[in-house]
């Protein structure tokens, strides 16, 4: 392998170049962030060149600087507002969670409409909320013949999508996109409820096309998503090992699994097991068996204990093993690392049952499941994505592509006639049931009232019922009448943070020299990147090659293993808001430099702009007893499906324990249903 990437040496220790201060680094550039600087930044001055404290981010407000250090560059196009919970989001977040707004005033501006249902959260699933009412609401007045129904979606971002959304740079005149959250699809068998709700949207073939390696370098095999790491099993992955390990300069193993992990600066101990756990192997004698449908005998058992005692369990680690290799990575689709989760938390996702042959690795679009989100718009709002084709060669208006690509008509989300409005910059901070002296009963009460702040203002709709579409970390602070039961359970449901940022650079020529699609390291900012070959889903090159630009994208979460799931979403979160985008930026560029720097690597040529996406509540992390309850109690998240309270139904994937966008899907069927059960 060493022959044909041209790389030296295998076993590759390298002295680094010495790269120090900010200039080196590429900080001080005008890189692809350009009109980010040349703005607000510069005028800004000397507050971009200190650290700044989080108080002092947050007191300075969400806009101007602080906005700016805060939230930073968002790269082109309309998701260049919308990265992540920027400062305007957090801030009005934390209005509500303070009870800024509490008692409401009496000014609250009336806009007299009244809708039948009202969906808080404009995420996937209140998309598919929304979708639902709009279908199946369809059927019912048809049945009753009565005038159709109407539904307003309420989303506090700028544009829809809620984790599904996008990142676009402008690289040397190329547009590049990465995800900013949701990413990966799996395929499901047409006859299964999910490949017919992607076939009503218009995805109608799940499996989709990649770019082609473009000669005339060797080809090296690259993945379809940033968690597929295809190199591992091909020989074209690394594992860096840095100070932690003793290792100054850090060190780099390629082909950790060909080589058995030899040449690992670890002990002989930790090496076997640690290779087990890589190669799959569980201990002989292994009797487990996976979950065959939610709540067997087995998921119960799995849901009593941590994630980390049932690897501990099965593949003989050691719990620093555990701590030190696996977490946050292993557990990463909930959050944290296994100490803090349920060990059904792993298997919850099995439970959907997608095709499991050879043939059905994981899919993803350019920019994620941003085009899943899309394709849910265009279909409940037709003219919502403009209509011209792309190309001559393109099927249609309403083709994958088409719609991926093509601007948002933002004029035609929130039109008065249409039977589906969707109103963006919309902050729900108080949804409670009307009755004659404005405190009604849940049960009798026969409309529910729902206050949004929207530039600056406070505004007053009212909803025949209303889907909670938003996630827990909202829905428990704005649902002012909500029963003591329902605030109990979600007082159990912990979300972690996590920053999604995506770094583009100008080529990758300094990971194929070094014979790599993807590493992995134990230290420091991140901790795996993977090269991916990109679906030619409005994408202008159909071929990738180490020259091509790039989106490299760093997952980096928090986990504080000792710690309660609830304390060590807490300690996140204050790192992530309390550290300025300079320092986020700074630290990746020195995670780089330390990694590559000795393999032609160089920050300020090579990286051509960065875009953090900081998500305060990115993950539900269930701990143990989440799914099933504990000690003869139900599961919390029961509480919260089992009816509506009043006429106020709950969704959102974090109901299901699981974060995944199916789940987002069959949680806000499940609340349509039942709320339309109402109007019967
Ligand atoms: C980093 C990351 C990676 C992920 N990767 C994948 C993946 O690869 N595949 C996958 O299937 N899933 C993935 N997920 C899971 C993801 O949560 C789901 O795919 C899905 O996008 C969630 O949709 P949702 O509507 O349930 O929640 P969200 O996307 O969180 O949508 C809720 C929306 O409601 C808004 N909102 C909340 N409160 C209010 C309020 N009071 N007023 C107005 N609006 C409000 C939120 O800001 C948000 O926009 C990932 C999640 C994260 C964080």
């Amino acid at each position: 392998m060493g022959a044909v990437y041209d790389l030296e040496d295998e076993n590759t220790t390298m002295t680094l170049k010495p790269v120090s201060g900010d200039t080196n680094l590429g900080m001080n550039d005008a890189i692809t962030r350009r009109d980010f600087l040349g703005s607000t930044l510069l005028a800004s001055g000397a507050l971009l060149f200190k650290s700044i404290t989080p108080a002092e981010l947050l007191a300075a407000g969400a806009t101007g600087a602080a906005a700016d250090e805060f939230t930073g560059y968002g790269g082109v196009g309309e998701y260049s507002t919308s990265n992540g919970n920027t400062l305007a989001v957090l801030e009005a977040g934390h209005a509500i969670r303070d009870r800024v707004y509490d008692p409401l005033a009496k000014d609250v501006i009336d806009t007299r409409e009244t809708y039948d249902c009202v969906i808080v959260g404009g995420g996937i699933s209140g998309l598919a909320a929304a979708l639902f009412f709009q279908r199946l609401s369809q059927r019912e007045s048809q049945r009753q013949a009565r005038p159709g129904m109407k539904c307003l979606v309420l989303e506090n971002h700028p544009i829809f999508g809620g984790e599904a959304k996008q990142n676009e740079f402008l690289v040397d005149g190329k547009r590049l996109i990465a995800h900013q959250g949701s990413a990966i699809y799996q395929l499901h068998s047409p006859d299964s409820f999910i490949a017919q709700f992607y076939d009503s949207i218009g995805l109608k073939a799940q499996k989709l096309d990649y770019q082609n390696w473009a000669g005339p370098l060797p080809e090296m095999p690259l993945s379809q998503t940033p968690y597929e790491a295809v190199g591992l099993e091909h020989g074209q992955y690394g594992f860096w090992f840095g100070a932690r390990f003793g290792q100054k300069p850090g060190m780099w193993l390629i082909d950790p699994l060909g080589k058995n992990l030899k040449g690992a600066p670890v002990s002989e101990a930790t090496r076997t097991e640690w290779l087990r756990w890589l190669k799959s192997t569980p201990l002989q004698g292994d009797r487990f068996i996976h979950p065959k449908v939610e709540g067997d005998a087995i998921s119960r058992y799995l849901d009593s204990i941590t994630l980390e005692q049932h690897y501990m369990e099965r593949f003989g680690l050691s719990r620093e093993t555990v701590r030190t290799f696996l977490s946050p990575v292993e557990g990463g689709a909930s959050g944290l690392g296994p100490d803090a989760l349920s060990a059904y938390s792993d298997y919850a996702f099995e439970m959907l049952h997608p095709v499991t042959d050879e043939y059905s690795r994981d899919q993803m679009f350019p920019g994620g499941n941003t085009t899943i989100a899309r394709l849910m718009l265009k279909s409940l709002i037709p003219g919502a994505i403009n209509d011209p084709a792309i190309n001559d060669a393109s099927p249609g208006p309403d083709s994958v592509t088409a719609v991926t690509v093509n601007n948002v008509n933002f004029d035609a989300l929130d039109i008065p006639q249409a039977s589906a409005r969707v109103r963006l910059s919309s902050t729900a901070i108080s949804v409670q049931h009307d009755g004659k002296k404005g405190d009604g009963e849940p049960g009798k009460s026969d409309s529910v009232s729902i206050c949004y702040l929207k530039d600056g203002k406070l505004y007053r709709v009212k909803g025949r019922s209303a889907v909670l579409a938003g996630g827990s970390w909202t829905t428990k602070h704005i649902v002012q009448d909500i029963p003591d039961s329902h605030r109990r359970a979600y007082a159990e449901f912990y979300r972690s943070p996590c920053l999604m940022a995506n770094v583009a650079l100008r080529n990758w020529r300094f990971l194929y020299k070094m014979g790599m699609s993807g590493c992995r390291w134990f230290e420091g900012t991140g901790n795996y990147m993977e090269v991916r070959k990109l679906a030619l889903t409005g994408v202008s090159d159909s071929r990738i090659s180490p020259d091509s630009p790039i989106v490299l994208s760093l997952k980096i979460l928090y986990s504080f293993p000792g710690h309660s799931t609830e304390e060590q979403g807490d300690l996140g979160r204050a790192e992530l808001l309390g550290t300025s985008f300079r320092d986020y930026e700074r630290r990746i560029r020195e995670q780089f430099t330390e990694m590559f720097g000795a393999y032609g690597f160089d920050a300020q040529r090579d990286i051509a702009g960065i875009i953090l996406n900081r998500w305060g509540h990115a993950y539900l992390s269930p701990q143990p007893g989440f799914f099933f309850g504990r000690e003869g109690r139900p599961a919390p998240r029961e509480i919260l499906r089992n009816a509506p309270f009043g006429r106020i139904a709950f969704a959102n994937t974090d109901l299901a324990g699981a974060m995944d966008h199916r789940y987002s899907i069959l949680e806000a069927q499940r609340a349509v249903q039942q709320l339309l059960a109402i109007f019967k």
